[in-house]
């Protein structure tokens, strides 16, 4: 698999990535090695990456509890604090082992130690290695909204290793699936058509597609002034939905990706009322994500305080709900607003 050549860094597969890990850390000397996991990556990745892993410097893990509800700034306390007690300095290394999560808070923690340390990604969940670990994005979220607090910053290097998806539960694959449903509807129809009519397609391959598009994105526009808004196709309503989700003791929390599959579909509506997104191709949307994540009640008692959450979007300029929506696949419009009722109608259209 070849590698992919992002802004300042690469993106290696398989046994490449833990060569050029090795080199990197010997290149740079760095004084000691710091690896981030969670619960769940600690046990089922960490034995296998620590067996690949070629070094002499001495290694500390740092493992903070898993879940969206951990990605937040008392979590960085931690592991700031931890990094301190275990003497961590400025030629300290941070490998970052996990999904979303981990990456994200793991590579804001590193960019702000000590003015900024280096670290590396390496991703375990589908979602991680199409999207969250590539393009410079780090931060953590607010309460419950989502990554108020961040910055860019890129990672030394990425080392993408398929077999970290042998323990994760369907239900995440699913999750991250939606991130390359996401790629297929705005810049390659033939990738959502595969995703669709294709349930049994080679998934490394579809990593390599999904990585390409979000790099090819990310040069173009690295600090998301104008096309890489296009990546938060179905994110306005469903990073609203994800947060209302986690918020609410009576709900049970979706997963990211289970979210943003509910916010394409009401995307995808608002795009065939706003634009001209075609009426048929609304409809073969909705049905082939339902028929990947099922349905999840949306009440209309809910409604109010998701449309809350979305004014906090950081797309958002002067208080308007600022959308991505579709003409066509592969041909979006950037901030686009919209109605509070088509908001109201296109949740009642996922529902229906
Ligand atoms: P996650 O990190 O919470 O991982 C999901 C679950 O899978 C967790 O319980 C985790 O412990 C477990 N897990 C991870 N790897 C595993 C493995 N190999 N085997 C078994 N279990 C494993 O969530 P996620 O879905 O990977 O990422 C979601 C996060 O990513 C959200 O916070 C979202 O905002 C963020 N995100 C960021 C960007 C970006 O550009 N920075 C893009 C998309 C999403």
């Amino acid at each position: 698999m070849t590698s992919i050549q992002a802004a300042t860094y690469l993106i290696h597969f398989n046994e490449k990535g833990y060569t050029e890990l090795a080199s990197l850390i010997r290149t740079n000397n760095y004084s000691s090695l710091f690896i981030l996991v969670d619960d769940n990556t600690f046990t089922d990745c960490y034995p296998r990456f620590i067996e690949l892993l070629e070094t002499d410097k001495k290694i500390e893990v740092i493992q903070i509890e898993a879940g969206e509800v951990h990605k937040n700034i008392e979590t960085c306390v931690g592991v700031w604090n931890a990094m301190t007690e275990l003497g961590a300095d400025r030629k300290s290394l941070l490998i970052t082992l996990g999904g979303g999560v981990i990456t994200d808070l793991g590579g804001f923690v590193a960019s702000t130690f000590k003015r900024g340390i280096d670290f590396v990604n390496i991703p375990t969940t589908l979602l991680s290695m199409v999207d969250a670990s590539v393009g410079g994005k780090t931060g953590v979220d607010l309460g419950v909204l989502k990554n108020q607090i961040g910055l860019f910053a890129n990672p030394e290097l990425i080392v993408l290793d398929p077999e970290y998806l042998q323990t994760l539960s369907p239900r995440e694959i699913r999750s991250g699936t939606a991130e390359i449903i996401k790629y297929g509807m705005t810049h390659d129809s033939h990738l959502f058509k595969e995703i669709k009519d294709n349930p049994k397609l080679n998934i490394v391959d579809l990593i390599h597609r999904s990585i390409e598009i979000k790099n090819e994105v990310v040069l173009e526009d690295p600090k998301e002034h104008g096309v890489r808004k296009a990546l938060n196709w179905g994110h306005t309503i469903g990073h609203g939905i994800e947060s209302y989700f986690l918020e609410s003791a009576h709900k049970e929390n979706l997963t990211h990706g289970e979210a943003i599959a509910i916010g394409i579909i009401c995307e995808a509506y608002l795009s065939s009322k706003v634009l001209n997104f075609p009426s048929d191709k609304l409809k073969e949307a909705k049905k082939a994500i339902i028929a990947i994540y099922g349905k999840v009640a949306i009440l209309d008692d809910d409604i109010p305080h998701i449309m809350e959450l979305m004014k906090h979007d950081k797309k958002n300029i002067g208080g308007e709900i600022n959308f991505v929506l579709l003409n066509d696949y592969s041909d979006f419009k950037i901030n686009c607003t919209v109605d509070s009722q088509l908001i109201i109608d296109s949740i009642a259209y996922y529902n229906s």
